[in-house]
């Protein structure tokens, strides 16, 4: 996370006033914004009248709720302002330009990363150009006035998203075993020195958690456990709508957490690791040996799709290898479970989409004790295969736009 400043939101209540009125997508009245913020109506009513005239916000309409006068709604407008969001897949990049509400309005994929990360960030450079194009060529945004920013104006920055393995305050892929190629890339820089644009790092499991909670303002006070499932299963957790990074960006490499089998031995010498029954390229393997139809020799991503399509026609040997892989996420997260006492447990990730018809049953079946006697939530992520990318641009988004943990001052 480096410093980047965006100095005509700035101050921490004004980033306040914005979320409260964020967090109500059909409309807020300023009243409510006072009581759900704690800050004076003095102040709601001047960071409203700025919020305003920079064009973040608008008025939507009038409520009327009891006796006196109707008053007035706010709403953001969730196109004022945009940013870009890189992933670094192992299969793939993607890159979206997102609104305020983390909704791509465009996007591209590109293909995977090579063992040149030069050449591929000239790529996505080039990507991040075309897309900028692209929505600059559909017009300025609507508005009033000095509200009309050009498409470039309206860019904060960059979020990016990659595989564990990177130093996520120095902006730089240190190690990532899923990008081999990839040795101390100092990513960060290298795409702000191109696109003159601020820019942040995080890894991809916890990008995907905060797009959770940015595009569905999720309870802040939940503790929320997200399974991020790709090439392998990484973890990812929050509380007081904050994800927990660690020491040194590490926190929920969960390949190696042994599951309580005994069949399997890994290669740091333990049995039952997580990672030997969730990895993708154990999926596949798998698949292959069952005799379960790909042509030729196709990338992971195809190789799962072929396996998702032969359990969504009736495969039994299909279903079962994916029953088998869910079963192990389902052990794992129960562990975890029990280390992070979640309310809310979201699956996603790139793979997941492939998987959860058949897989999410599975997972519940595993965890049945424990959402009986918790009363906790399970569910699979609404973000589809864009996960990373968007989650990549709300990392952003929430490293400017959100109020962060500080109290508020001057109310
Ligand atoms: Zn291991």
């Amino acid at each position: 996370m480096r410093g980047s400043s965006m100095t005509d939101i700035g101050a921490f209540n004004e980033k306040l006033v914005l979320q409260t009125i964020r967090s109500a997508p059909d409309g807020i009245g300023q009243a409510e914004v006072v009581r759900r913020s704690q800050l004076s109506r003095q102040a709601v009513s001047l960071i409203a009248r700025r919020l305003l005239a920079d064009g973040l916000v608008e008025q939507a309409g009038t409520r009327i709720s009891g006796p006196g006068k109707p008053h007035t709604l706010l709403r953001v407008v969730a196109d004022a302002r945009l940013a870009i969001g890189v992933h670094l897949d192992p299969a793939h990049i993607a890159v979206v330009i997102c609104d305020l509400a983390a909704r791509p309005v465009a996007r591209t994929t590109l293909a995977p990363p090579t063992e040149d990360p030069r050449a591929d960030l000239e790529r996505v450079a080039g990507a991040i150009a075309e897309l900028s194009r692209s929505l600059g060529a559909s017009g300025p945004v609507p508005g009033e006035g000095e509200a009309v920013l050009s498409t470039h104006r309206r860019l904060l920055g960059i979020g990016i998203a990659a595989p564990a393995g990177l130093d996520a305050d120095a902006g730089i892929l240190r190690n990532p075993p899923w990008i081999p190629g990839w040795r101390d890339v100092p990513v960060v820089d290298a795409l702000s020195a191109v696109t003159g644009l601020p820019a942040t790092l995080d890894k991809d499991t916890n990008a995907a958690l905060t797009g959770e909670i940015w595009t569905r303002h999720l309870d802040a006070a939940q503790t929320i456990l997200y399974l991020y499932v790709g090439h392998g299963v990484g973890s990812a957790v929050s509380g007081g709508g904050r994800v927990h990074r660690g020491g040194s960006t590490q926190a929920g490499e969960i390949g190696h957490l042994p599951i309580g089998r005994a069949d399997r031995i890994c290669s740091c010498g333990r049995h039952g690791c997580q990672s030997l029954y969730t990895d993708a390229h154990v999926l596949v393997a798998a698949a292959r040996e069952a005799g379960i139809a790909m042509s030729g020799k196709v990338g992971t991503t195809a190789a799962l799709h072929a396996l998702a399509t032969a359990a969504a026609d009736g495969s039994e040997a299909a279903r079962a290898i994916i029953g088998s892989h869910a079963s192990a996420l389902g052990e794992a997260i129960l562990i975890l479970a029990g280390v992070h006492d979640p309310q809310r447990i979201i699956i996603g990730g790139p793979t997941w989409p492939a998987l959860r018809d058949v897989g999410e049953a599975e997972v519940r079946r595993v965890l049945g004790d424990w959402l009986e006697d918790t009363a906790g939530v399970l569910e699979s992520s609404h973000l589809g295969d864009d996960v990373g990318a968007i989650g990549a641009a709300s990392l952003f988004l929430e490293q400017e736009l959100a109020p962060g943990t500080g109290a508020p001052v001057g109310t």
